[in-house]
């Protein structure tokens, strides 16, 4: 959520000031809300003006033609007095748009949807905004960091949004640190399954009518906008419980092979993560395998995709490790990933540790003989183009974490990442959050540890 700014009362009363009281008619002033958040690499992704509670989708999609019809309906509440607004989005030919209830102007500006209601929209107040639309969406396709949003499969359809895809199919403010909760209805032509993030709400029962068949899905935590997924195709579904919560795998039967110990695997790996890291933030979990072609695993919200199903079981303890770091735990800004890429990634390393194979301090020593190159990107700060760039973000991410555990050692190391996870739950941190609470734990000034291993491009000295 994006925070709430001190009201000007409170900012009088603590200077011993007294406001003046502004006659009805004028108690606001409304003004044009940003278009976009300033993010250091995504600075159009996020709007200005406006904090979004809740997402309703409501998608009815046909794998036969691709083509989607959609509204989306989202509860937000301004932070300024709106004149206009922006949303994200570059998904198919708009039908419609109203705000709270009475239509509304909007034009299309790039990546922007820039939407006028008929009277200006008062600060504090919440407000609805509804968009309905219908095409057929497209993926984007970026030089640096590859495929992302809706993706049509052979059977049907998976949303993967990191960094900037959710605009590709809903309109959004497409910014981390605005976390909001979701539905999502789906219709389909009978005979396809439907997955999301969350809960299958009416469990077990899609109301079915002329060959469509719908059903719904709740994500009751917070969740930022590239983090939400629908899967659409046919699946093979397996549900259990894992600690008293719902886990739910599926996988489309081409991918059978791989998919085979995912279910098992992911429960094993969320009851791991509850010792390590804590309690597991959301109300359910599970997993996905299909084929997107995309070469990648994303930590969809309690739901993971894994393109042609799992490589192996540390790609799941991966991203599920994401659900406390990246997902709970999120970014306020995309320069900081290696918060979540480092911490997945050293994850793997505790999880092979603590199963038998080789200790964490092996496969440091291994890497840390890397010369030049592996050292050039700074970690702290990669630039947009290597934000995943595997030697710097996820390998050096999780030295720097493993560095870090030989400073302080193993006991204030493990409190840490439990407290960092505990403490952050559901919102959105920078990385001197990160240091400020390793320095607080430890008594030790580490601004010269976390300079070598996040912000030079250099080797760090041991
Ligand atoms: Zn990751």
């Amino acid at each position: 959520m994006l925070p709430r700014r001190t009201p000007l009362a409170a900012i009088a009363a603590a200077a011993g000031l007294a406001l003046i009281a502004p006659t009805a008619a004028h108690a606001d002033t409304f003004t044009p809300g940003t278009a976009g958040l300033g993010d250091p690499y995504f600075p159009n992704a996020g709007n200005g003006g406006y904090d979004v509670a809740h997402y309703d989708l409501a998608l009815r999609f046909d794998p036969k033609t691709r083509h989607l019809s959609a509204t989306a309906t989202i509860t937000a509440t301004a932070t300024q007095g709106l004149s206009r607004f922006n949303l994200d989005y570059s998904g198919p030919k708009i039908k419609k748009v109203e705000v709270n209830g009475k239509k509304a102007a909007y034009k299309r500006k790039g990546q922007e949807l820039v939407v006028t209601p008929q009277s200006g929209l008062p600060s504090g107040e919440k407000f609805t905004v509804k968009v309905a639309y219908a095409g057929k969406p497209r993926a984007i396709n970026d030089k640096a960091l590859g495929k992302e949003g809706w993706i049509n499969t052979k059977d049907g359809a998976v949303v993967l949004s990191q960094p900037d895809g959710a605009r590709s199919w809903f309109p959004a403010n497409d910014n981390p640190t605005d976390k909001a909760t979701f539905t999502f209805t789906v219709s389909t032509p009978v005979g396809l399954t439907v997955l999301a993030n969350g809960e299958p709400k009416n469990p077990g029962i899609a109301s079915v009518r002329n060959g469509w068949s719908t059903v719904k899905w709740e994500m009751s935590q917070p969740m930022a906008t590239y983090l939400a997924m629908v899967a659409i195709g046919k699946f093979k579904v397996t549900e259990s419980t894992v600690n008293g919560m719902l886990n739910l795998t599926a996988y489309d039967p081409s991918v059978a092979k791989k998919s085979k110990y995912l279910h098992r695997t992911t429960s094993k790996v969320v009851a791991w993560g509850e010792k390590v890291f804590g309690d597991y933030p959301f109300s359910s979990t599970g997993g996905i395998g299909d084929k997107v072609n995309v070469q990648y695993a994303l930590e969809t919200q309690g739901r993971p995709v894994y393109d042609g199903g799992p490589t192996d079981d540390l790609e799941i303890v991966h991203e599920l490790a994401h659900q406390w770091f990246g997902n709970s735990v999120g970014l306020r800004s995309w320069k900081d990933i290696w918060l979540n890429e480092g911490f997945a990634s050293y994850a793997e390393w505790l999880y092979v540790e603590q199963h038998g194979g080789p200790k964490a301090e092996k496969t440091f020593a291994r890497l840390y003989k890397n010369k030049n190159e592996f050292w050039k990107v700074k970690t702290g700060d990669p630039g947009m183009k290597n934000m995943f760039d595997w030697d710097a973000i996820y390998q050096r991410g999780a030295m720097t974490l493993h560095a870090l555990r030989k400073k302080i050692g193993d006991e204030t190391f493990f409190s840490l990442v439990k407290t960092w996870a505990e403490r952050n739950r559901h919102t959105t941190v920078i990385t001197r959050d990160f240091i400020d609470l390793a320095e607080e734990l430890s008594g030790q000034d580490l601004d010269p540890l976390f300079d070598a291993w996040l912000y030079s491009s250099k080797k760090p000295a041991l």
